[in-house]
């Protein structure tokens, strides 16, 4: 029989675990550490291996997984999106992910990814703009306060120095959460009553609201020269949050244009409209921001190196720390080819237990 010592268990930081983690590291601290991880995995984009997510969807949401790999580490991240969740009590989006070693298969890293995926859409949001938006940027406009927005605006606080945010949301009671949440944590907090209002003064304009329809969150006399826009509720086949005639004015950034295309803000545009990949701007191959007049467009879908990065983050903050149990998650015969025996000794030892 084997012992424990000897198994191959698979450490799985849990949703307490994940919180307690985030506690240990420092909220705006993980989420600028994320974001230098997602960059450095971005600036070695060739080495990665690359496709659109997989999607299952159906009336209501989807479903999808997103896999990559560097050659040495391939990770996946299962999640869902599904607007009208809310309204029955569960969440819009879910997720958990795995690491594994290319070398021999085996899982190294099992979590939670529900948190992990506000803290690396957040961390991704504040990064890009932090090479796209316009210099001093001190305002950021958030229309949609759900689960996400609190962690974009802390991102954007602690990447990239802004202090005022105004809120948005068409139901009141999440806009009231996100201020309550948002208190006493070095923002100037406002409620406003419509977009329109929030938008007022602010450099920058992040959309994340959840509806499975082309919405019109920002229509194009709401967008004027010089803002960067981070649209990220806009991430699914029939799913965008802006009016088109924005983006025919706008740089348009994105991080993998074949998923882009299909899930994208640019999918109301011609399958050949320029666009310029993320990862050329932080590896300093492609231009962000040419001129204090441009609208940036950093075009969110979330892509599948963003949870790669966050989840090769975890594995290292982990070490050494009680923030994971170790799973006994893989069969792990003492001869690799005795599954069987492996089996039938477990039957005769739960005999004589
Ligand atoms: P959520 O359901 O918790 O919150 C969405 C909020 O949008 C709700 O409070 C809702 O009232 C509000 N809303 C809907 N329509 C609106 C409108 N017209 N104007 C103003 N507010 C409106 O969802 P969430 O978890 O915060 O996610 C928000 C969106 O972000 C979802 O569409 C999700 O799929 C997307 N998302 C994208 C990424 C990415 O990487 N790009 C990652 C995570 C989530």
């Amino acid at each position: 029989m084997t012992t424990p010592s000897t198994k191959a268990l698979v450490p799985f930081v849990s949703v307490d675990d994940m919180m307690r983690l985030v506690h240990h590291i420092g909220l705006e601290r993980m989420l600028s550490e994320l974001a230098d991880a997602i960059e450095a995995d971005f600036k070695r984009w060739p080495s990665f291996d690359k496709t659109p997510r997989i999607p299952a969807h159906s009336d209501l949401g989807v479903i999808e997984l997103m896999p990559t790999s560097d050659g040495e580490l391939y990770g996946f991240k299962y999640v869902n999106g599904h607007p009208s969740n809310t309204a029955s009590g569960l969440q819009t989006v879910t997720a958990f992910g795995l690491l594994a070693d290319v070398a021999n298969g085996y899982p190294v890293l099992l979590t939670e990814m529900t948190i992990l995926t506000a803290l690396r859409t957040a961390a991704m949001s504040a990064l890009a703009a932090r090479h796209l938006a316009p210099e001093g940027s001190r305002t950021m406009a958030v229309i949609g306060n759900g689960a996400q927005c609190e962690f974009q605006c802390l991102a954007f606080k602690a990447i990239c120095g802004i202090d005022k945010v105004r809120l948005f949301d068409t139901d009141p009671a999440a806009t009231r959460k996100a201020l309550r949440n948002l208190a006493g944590r070095g923002l100037d907090v406002t409620a406003c009553t419509s977009a329109q209002e929030a938008i007022e003064g602010a450099d920058i304009l992040t959309t994340v609201t959840a509806d499975k329809r082309y919405a019109t969150i920002l229509s194009d006399n709401m967008v004027g020269p010089g803002v960067h826009i981070n649209a990220v509720g806009g991430d699914c086949p029939g799913k965008t949050e802006l009016a088109e005639a924005i983006l025919h004015r706008s740089r348009i950034f994105v991080e993998f244009p074949p998923q882009s295309r299909i899930e994208g803000e640019i999918q109301q545009l011609a399958p050949d409209h320029p666009v310029t990949e993320l990862w050329e701007v932080f590896a300093g191959t492609a231009p962000g921001r040419q001129s204090a007049r441009d609208i940036t467009l950093f075009d969110s879908v979330g892509f599948a190196i963003e949870d790669f990065s966050a989840l090769r983050y975890v594995r290292e903050a982990i070490r050494g720390t009680a923030y994971y149990v170790d799973l006994d998650l893989l069969a792990d015969p003492d001869d690799p080819r005795d599954l069987m025996g492996m089996l039938l000794r477990s039957q005769t030892s739960a005999k004589l237990a």
